[in-house]
């Protein structure tokens, strides 16, 4: 029998949580950003669930090939363009779109042989200093793209940094509207988080959103907002089995480092996931989990195949929680009861984001 730990993708909640995305941003096209192998989840696994998208936007060239292998011949965006001139090639071969924030990206443009022209999508820098052309520079970039024979559409981008918080977006979009109003061509800046909290305004929404962990279930201001706030649904649950049971006496420690004492008799459930499976090791004592449905916490320190988990809320509640009991580290248990991967990421210091992305490949992965 292999180990006792299992994800599950979730395709109904995918469709459910891209429709979520869409009636935040009514009329604008939707990316389902599918980089990073989909967030964890595999690309494969999630094309049945997000092929009601408009495009895909990935960042690997061996990604867009994969969304091409799986039949899909609408767009593709490659959110960091090219990374080298010949890469360009892929693109013309399969229609990819890309999107151009260097000189040296048009520059290899400039140089390239195509027989179609390629659709880009010029990225400004409008203050999170990452990848763009700043406004300053941004018209001078979109004259020499617009010179290229090489090139067909251009489009506009942006990335927001504080879209998920108090600073919010205006300043962004503020240098945004200013530098392209006059420009002639589609738009693109809301991520997950613009989406839900700033997309009502139709010059934010622009012509395509670019919906990232909000097609996950993740909610991208949590704690501010969670995602049943949201109406998001889990679309990856990560469970195993309870593998040993433990009676600690009152003073016993549990784990590496005695990091936990039990201050009275402790009923402990060992359960086959660790860190090597991608849950995170600083997960340490309170951090939720749910026992056949029911929730309780882990105690002491996440190892590399296990954790441990106090097992008396469960009892308590006259739920069976022996040998074979099953133990939901995120996402949804058999019972229906829903234990929200940003509950668990924020308990270990970290983003749902990173948890999913983190999903180790030695678990095994059905979509359901
Ligand atoms: C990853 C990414 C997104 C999606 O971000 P979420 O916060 O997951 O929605 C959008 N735009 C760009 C450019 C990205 O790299």
């Amino acid at each position: 029998m292999p180990r006792p730990i299992q994800a599950t993708i979730h395709t109904a909640a995918l469709q459910q949580n891209l429709e979520r995305a869409r009636a935040g941003a009514p009329d604008a096209l939707a990316w389902a950003v599918v980089k990073a192998n989909a967030y964890g989840h595999g690309i494969e696994r999630v094309f049945e669930g997000l092929r009601g998208a408009d495009g895909f936007a990935l960042l690997d060239l061996s990604e867009a090939e994969r969304v091409r292998a799986l039949g899909w011949r609408g767009p593709i965006l490659l959110l960091e363009g090219v990374f080298e001139p010949r890469d360009l090639e892929l693109c013309s071969r399969l229609g990819l779109w890309h999107a151009v924030h260097c000189d040296e990206q048009i520059d290899w443009l400039a140089a390239h042989k195509t027989q179609a022209p390629h659709r880009v999508f010029l990225k400004m820098n409008t203050g999170m200093n990452r990848l763009g052309f700043t406004p300053a520079r941004y018209r001078s970039a979109w004259a020499r793209l617009n010179a290229l024979t090489q090139v067909d559409e251009i489009s506009y981008m942006t990335h927001f940094s504080d879209a998920d918080g108090p600073r919010g977006i205006a300043h962004q979009m503020q240098a945004f509207h200013t530098a392209t109003q006059d420009l002639p061509g589609e738009k693109s800046v809301c991520n997950s988080a613009a989406t839900l909290r700033h997309a009502v305004d139709a010059r934010v929404r622009g012509d395509w959103i670019r919906a990232g962990i909000v097609l996950y279930g993740g909610a991208p201001d949590y704690p501010e907002h969670d995602a049943a706030h949201w109406n998001l649904q889990p679309s990856m649950t990560l469970s195993a089995r309870v593998i040993a049971v433990q009676h600690v006496p009152a003073g016993g420690t549990v784990g590496y480092g005695s990091a936990f004492t039990a201050d009275a008799p402790l009923t402990i459930g060992v359960i086959a996931c660790g860190y090597a499976d991608g849950y995170p090791r600083h997960a340490g004592t309170g951090t939720p989990v749910l026992v056949n449905g029911v929730r309780t916490r882990v105690v002491g320190r996440v190892s590399m195949d296990m954790i441990t988990v106090d097992l008396t809320p469960v009892l308590n509640a006259g739920v069976e929680a022996g040998f074979g009991a099953e133990a939901t580290l995120w996402g949804r248990a058999a019972s229906g009861a829903v234990l929200s991967i940003d509950e668990v990421a924020h308990a270990a210091g970290t983003v749902s984001w990173e948890l999913m992305c983190a999903l180790a490949p030695r678990v095994p992965v059905a979509v359901a």
